[in-house]
């Protein structure tokens, strides 16, 4: 007889996003006219910056011809692409980080996921509560939990709430864990983490031999000079930290896909029998074995980020969704309602009026706005009387929710 993994079973079944995607088709159906704008899942709306939308056009024409033609490239990917990011991403900040530390990737979700690969089943591992989802749900994948309880959260994780009172941004742990899954910008709260939050990290994880993967996914929003873009811009990171980014949604590469994680070599982890092994070392053999690389194509356009045209028009961009989040910010506060994030990030994060659980407030937002966004609570405990919305669409969108929610949501 065939078996599955059992820890696939100990994942909720109404796992956050298709749960969303129901209630929203059930209003429809009941309600076929009604005009539903959705500021709920983080997947952007804009298209492609021209000069990534050139570089491919230029590297399909590439592929027609014998002498420039590529078959498999490099698994890590290739040179001509790590070296700008390691220079234009890290170097320019003061960051050591060489091309060679980078490996190039379809996505910061898979690699957030399939890092897991080269560590042990006995760390202790920490995660934000709220948190982006994914860290917890390939964690249980991988057998690292037990069953999760009924406010969801599973046996063998260590939540590190993020509240008000914290400036969502996590306490240290009050006994030792190997493992720290931190995201700043943050998905879902909207905050963003100051030099010296990310040096109290680095520091608790060279004190205890931790490790940090730090999900910088959203750093391109950061417009704020005071708040770091890499956690290599803290003393000693690279000796603690692997690095997660992505083209997704700095420069609209979510049905692209093209994403970049940095294993600096001075990494270390220990074997069981007590040895260190380079983490670098481990993570080249597991993408060359499980991982052929990104296309050719795609990689010229992810290059062409870094060109003037490039940055220029990802500066476009990202002012853009940023303007539509200082608008949504604006309409919420000027409801009473308190707001946090959606500055130097792409999420606004509401508190639900008091006694109105974070899914009343978005039943009450589907059925008398029409609009959608995602409840606190699906990220996590402490999550509940939140509220996600997304400033991810278009300006149309944007102002028309908020106009409606300001409208027909009295509280
Ligand atoms: N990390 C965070 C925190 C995200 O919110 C997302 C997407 O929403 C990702 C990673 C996924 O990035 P990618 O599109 O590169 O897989």
């Amino acid at each position: 007889m065939v078996t599955v993994n059992d820890n696939y079973l100990k994942l909720k079944a109404g796992y956050l996003f298709p749960e969303i995607a129901r209630r929203v088709k059930a209003f429809a159906e009941m309600n076929p006219d009604a005009p539903i704008i959705k500021l709920g899942i983080g997947d952007v709306t804009e298209p492609l910056p021209a000069a990534c939308r050139i570089a491919m056009i230029k590297a399909v024409e590439d592929m027609g011809d014998r002498a420039t033609f590529k078959g498999y490239g490099p698994e890590q990917g290739y040179a001509w692409l790590r070296d700008k990011i390691a220079s234009h991403d890290f170097q320019a900040r003061g960051c050591d980080i060489d091309g060679a530390e980078i490996f190039v990737s379809d996505g910061a979700k898979c690699d957030t996921g399939n890092i897991l690969d080269i560590f042990g089943k006995d760390n202790a591992i920490a995660v934000t509560d709220p948190v982006y989802p994914v860290y917890v749900d390939t964690n249980v994948m991988v057998g690292h939990t037990g069953e999760a309880n009924d406010a969801g959260k599973y046996e063998g994780l260590i939540y590190l709430p993020m509240t008000a009172e914290n400036n969502f941004t996590p306490d240290l742990p009050t006994g030792k864990v190997d493992l720290i899954y931190l995201c700043f910008p943050n998905n879902p709260t909207g905050a963003t983490a100051s030099k010296a939050t990310l040096k109290k990290w680095v520091d608790y994880a060279k004190a205890n031999d931790a490790i940090i993967f730090f999900d910088a996914a959203y750093e391109a929003f950061i417009t704020d000079p005071e708040f770091p873009h890499s956690i290599y811009e803290i003393e000693g990171a690279k000796d603690c930290a692997i690095e997660f980014r992505s083209f997704s949604k700095n420069a609209g590469f979510t049905g692209t896909r093209c994403a970049f994680t940095v294993v600096p070599k001075s990494l270390k982890a220990k074997s069981s029998d007590g040895s260190d092994v380079e983490l670098h070392q481990l993570w080249n053999r597991r993408q060359s074995t499980k991982f052929n690389g990104v296309s050719y194509i795609i990689q010229r356009g992810a290059e062409a980020v870094y060109s003037t045209e490039g940055q220029a028009q990802i500066k476009g961009l990202i002012g853009f969704y940023l303007e539509n989040a200082a608008i949504v910010r604006e309409k919420l506060m000027a409801m009473g309602l308190k707001v946090y994030g959606g500055v130097n990030a792409p999420y606004v994060w509401v508190q639900t009026p008091s006694g109105v659980t974070s899914w009343d407030f978005f039943d009450k937002l589907l059925k008398e706005a029409n609009v959608v966004g995602t409840p606190g609570s699906g990220f996590g405990a402490a999550g509940e009387g939140y509220f996600r919305i997304s400033a991810f669409n278009s300006r149309k969108n944007i102002e028309v929710a908020m106009q409606r929610i300001a409208e027909k949501l009295k509280m």
